[in-house]
């Protein structure tokens, strides 16, 4: 992988040179990783073990829980209630 400079309008930007077969892992990791520098501690796994997804977290409070609130976060409340109404 090279990154590859241009010069337009008195700006550089570099553009990825990789192998075609390579490009999307290349660039999910640096996306990943400019993420990580820009925004610590705001990428994280989402809290539902049964999924796969990472959550970004814009809240001022840095608390989400759930790649998504309609679907994580309903189940696992939902999963709650039911173990409690159980345990009574
Ligand atoms: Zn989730």
């Amino acid at each position: 992988m090279t990154s590859v400079p241009a010069l337009a309008d008195g700006r550089v930007t570099w553009s990825l040179s990789v192998a075609p077969d390579c490009e999307l892992a290349v660039r999910a990791v640096l996306a990943w990783d400019a993420l990580a520098r820009q925004s610590p501690g705001r990428l994280r796994p989402c809290a539902n073990d049964e999924c796969r997804l990472f959550l970004i977290d814009h809240s001022k409070a840095n608390a989400a829980r759930w790649c998504s609130m309609a679907v994580c976060g309903n189940r696992m409340k939902a999963r709650r209630h039911y173990q409690r109404a159980r345990n009574a």
